[in-house]
């Protein structure tokens, strides 16, 4: 039977600092993983086909503010040709990323290219099933969302950043409304998408108790995915050089990440290239503590220095990243969408 886990247990281990601690959770995480959802390790070729944003989130380097990057945004038909080539290269899914847009145009492009993906890579693939699509491009209207699972996308990101209220109205501008983030992200599961959802650790501002809230939020929210990673902090952004916790980000992800997948053993989790970032052992130790998903940047070499959510951030070559997977003692799980086994038995239970 699954542990419920109590705010005292998930403080104490978020709060000691004994490294032995931290082995023994990756430990007891890995096992719970090889358990619950196998060892299979999932790619999603990740797309940031644009870095247009129409927000100002204090800690994101696209942010519209800065003016420092160029912008862009991909043509459909290089979108689609990407896809079709991550198909032929064996992934199974897309993770297609941008930043925010309220534009019904901008909106309906995203619609017709996911439709393009979903018709095209279904004719060209053995099993008929095509790719998988998870969209991260924001916060919508329930409409627009509906649009874009009818197009064939089944699964959608959307980071909470900071599930306390009081953070969230730190890191973000007046105009942008924790309710509203709830709302999206009850849409995306009344419409029926496979949700998932994250923080970042070591914001300023954030506590140890902001991040048990956090964890607690994840299994109240009954969430399918979860993508998590530390803050590093980006140059040309308000939170730049604001006072950091007093833990270390790195280690304290491996432990969030290990918490989740013992609190939530049976729903996929993605080992950031933010963890990969800060350290090289990043992706190794992102699987131990229970990771199950990554995903390659497929996004053209000309436009990733312009997507830039954090400084310095890391690219790894597909085939690397594919057999340092494979060297760590897991399975890559290529020619399937690898979904949430969570999104299949919440709704087993619906029915
Ligand atoms: S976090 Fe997302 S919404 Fe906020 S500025 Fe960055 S891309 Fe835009």
């Amino acid at each position: 039977m699954q542990k419920s886990w109590s705010k005292q247990e998930i403080t104490g281990i978020l709060s000691c600092r004994d490294p032995h601690l931290l082995d023994e959770l990756l430990e007891a995480a890995d096992r719970c993983r090889r358990d619950s959802v196998g060892t299979n390790v999932y790619l999603r070729g990740l797309i940031e086909f644009s870095n247009e944003c129409r927000r100002n989130c204090y800690y994101c380097g696209i942010r519209k503010g800065n003016r420092s990057i160029s912008r862009y945004r991909l043509a459909a038909g290089e979108i689609v040709s990407l896809a079709m080539s991550a198909l032929d290269a064996g992934y199974s899914s897309l993770a297609l990323q941008s930043g925010e847009s309220d534009d019904p145009r901008e909106i309906n492009e995203v619609v017709q290219f996911v439709q393009a993906i979903k018709t095209q890579s279904q004719a060209r693939d053995n099993t008929g099933n095509g790719l998988g699509i998870t969209l991260s491009i924001g916060e919508l209207t329930y409409d627009q969302y509906k649009k874009l699972w009818e197009a064939g996308a089944h699964r959608y990101l959307l980071r909470i950043e900071a599930s306390d209220p009081r953070l969230f109205s730190q890191i973000h501008p007046p105009g942008q409304s924790y309710k509203k983030r709830l709302q999206c992200l009850n849409d995306l599961k009344t419409i029926g998408y496979q949700v998932g959802t994250g923080i970042m650790v070591g914001l300023p501002g954030q506590s140890v108790n902001n991040l048990v809230r956090d964890l607690q939020f994840f299994v109240d929210k009954d969430i399918d995915m979860l993508g998590m990673g530390p803050y590093i902090p980006h140059p040309n952004t308000p939170l730049y050089k604001k006072q950091v916790p007093d833990f270390e980000p790195f280690s304290m992800t491996l432990k969030i990440i290990a918490l989740a997948r013992l609190m939530m053993p049976d729903i996929n989790i993605v080992c950031s290239t933010a963890l990969q970032t800060l350290n090289p052992q990043g992706l190794e130790l992102g699987l131990k503590a229970g990771a199950n998903v990554v995903m390659p940047v497929l996004t053209p070499e000309d436009n990733r220095g312009d997507y830039t959510l954090y400084d310095n951030k890391n690219y790894t070559r597909p085939q690397e990243l594919i057999e340092r997977i494979k060297e760590s003692g897991y399975t890559v799980g290529l020619w399937t969408w690898g979904d949430s086994r969570h999104y299949a038995v919440r709704n087993a239970q619906l029915e």
